[in-house]
């Protein structure tokens, strides 16, 4: 089966044609997916760049019903779709349908955006005027998007850059591009104009730069080096820019944490999704009086996840998305036993059609060992004592990351203290470091995000340009 881009409004082949391969069937083609030029991206830059001034002032209605029909047919198909994101990202099935479900909510919430899209009216402060402070679309949006959330990425950028009025040019990941063509075959059935939205398939080395030069705005999710990258080239041209970048979630336990509670937190944070999540637990900070037993919970549950199939309903955990991944993920489980880290579990590669690794979990590591510095971006986490409350706030915020964090405890002095000095841009009390709602904003801080946070009451601040404008007409009375 062959997919095309979409450019203008047409599905538009390439040249070339890449496979799509299942991650835990190594020799199932989920289809082939056409690689866009670095000309197909110019034609898909300048299809949104025409297509602009009329969706900009569309009716808000119309927005509104499109953005509806989206979130209606991806709510409908959630059971295919999710089978289709499973079959090509590796995440349980469960995990896949969840995905597809929650990319619904997400452009059904968006659906009210053009109708909340308002502005402020103050009095001028000289005689007979009127100030107002309304909100533009910024204009041809790039959105750049990683792997690991093949439809929920692409759906959260895409609906609020088109609620708001601004035209797009998608690039998925070319690891997982069958949700983002999926998507962009419900857009175009849903009614929108032509070149409204573009997909544009393929490396993103060729086509990153295209993308981000021809863009009024970027808004990407991936790797903090790409990132970076795209970061210099919007600067030269001063392009919005956003950028969703990589993580090393610390989860706290503290001597009065509910310690099977605890241990299901860290499991879920750590493991869920194969641990390939920004927002993955990846550093378990806990308190020496209750280490030891909070490990040997942990432990046990680790050791009791089911690793297999992802499509099979009692798999609790799938593959690992490809070959570089578990490369990665391997030779990271090999440095941190170097640097002396005691495996409690897993390790090891299992013998299968796929990218099978086990979940893997160190104990007796310290803060500076590169498994502790690093994204590793996979099922490894590793477990760092500590003396109490104070020394765990030092240890979660002395990271180059600072993304997301969480605590458990029963306390409530404690949580606040947590919330409260924790440097990451998401904070949980009882809760994985991973899992998060859609209608509240959703970022890093600095060095994980950069240029506003996603999502919720945020997205507008990054989809919009603000117009003040002041108005003398004369009216007094
Ligand atoms: P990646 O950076 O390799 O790729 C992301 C996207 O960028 C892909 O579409 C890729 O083709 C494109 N790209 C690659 N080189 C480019 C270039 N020079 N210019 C422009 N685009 C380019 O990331 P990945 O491996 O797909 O995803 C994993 C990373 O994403 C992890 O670091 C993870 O933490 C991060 N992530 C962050 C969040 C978040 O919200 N903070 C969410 C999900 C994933």
């Amino acid at each position: 089966m062959e997919k095309t881009n979409w450019i203008g409004g047409r599905p538009t082949g390439s040249p070339i044609f890449e496979p799509n391969v299942n991650p835990a069937k190594l020799d199932e083609v989920i289809g082939h997916y056409a690689w866009a030029t670095v000309e197909q991206a110019a034609e898909a830059l300048a299809a949104a760049r025409e297509a602009l001034p009329g969706w900009a002032a569309s009716n808000p209605q119309t927005r509104s019903d499109i953005l509806r029909r989206v979130g209606d047919e991806l709510h409908a198909r959630a059971e295919e779709l999710g089978a289709l994101l499973t079959r090509e990202e590796g995440k349980t099935l469960r995990e896949g349908i969840g995905e597809i479900r929650r990319s619904a909510q997400i452009f059904h919430y968006a659906s009210g955006e053009p109708l909340r899209n308002g502005g402020e009216c103050l009095p001028g402060l000289r005689d007979g005027t009127t100030t107002m402070v309304t909100r533009e679309p910024v204009g041809v949006v790039s959105l750049i998007t990683p792997w690991n959330f093949p439809m929920a990425v692409p759906a959260w950028k895409t609906a609020y850059a088109l609620a708001f009025g601004n035209t797009v040019v998608l690039k998925p990941s070319e690891t997982t591009p069958g949700c983002a063509w999926e998507l962009a075959d419900i857009l175009h059935r849903a009614g929108l104009p032509a070149g409204v939205f573009n997909l544009v398939m393929g490396d993103g080395r060729t086509l990153g730069p295209v993308l981000v030069d021809g863009a009024d705005a970027v808004s990407f999710t991936g790797s903090p080096p790409v990132g970076r990258a795209i970061l210099e080239r919007t600067v030269a041209r001063m392009t919005k820019v956003q950028l969703e970048l990589g993580g090393k979630n610390p989860l706290v336990v503290l001597d009065d944490a509910d310690l099977d509670l605890a241990a299901d937190i860290a499991l879920q944070g750590a493991f869920h999704s194969a641990g390939q999540r920004c927002t993955a637990t990846s550093r378990i900070i806990a308190t020496r009086r209750i280490h030891d037993a909070f490990v040997e919970r942990l432990v046990a549950k680790v050791r009791a996840m089911r690793v297999g199939d992802p499509l099979d309903a009692r798999t609790d955990m799938g593959p690992v998305v490809n070959q570089p991944q578990l490369d990665k993920d391997l030779r990271y489980i090999a440095i941190a036993r170097e640097e002396g880290a005691e495996l409690a579990c897993g390790g090891q590669r299992l013998d299968a059609n796929g990218y099978f690794l086990e979940p893997t979990l160190f104990i007796g590591t310290d803060n500076d060992m590169r498994i502790n510095r690093d994204e590793v971006f996979g099922p490894v986490a590793s477990v760092i004592a500590v003396d109490d409350l104070e020394h765990a706030i030092a240890i979660a915020n002395d990271s180059e990351h600072a993304l997301s964090s969480g605590v458990v405890t029963q306390g409530l002095v404690a949580a606040e203290t947590f919330r409260r000095r924790s440097r990451a841009g998401l904070v949980m009390v009882n809760a994985p470091t991973a899992g998060i709602d859609y209608h509240v904003p959703f970022g890093g801080r600095s060095p994980s995000g950069y240029g506003g946070r996603e999502q919720g009451s945020a997205a507008v601040e990054f989809f919009t340009e603000g117009k003040t404008a002041y108005i003398n007409h004369g009216v007094t009375a």
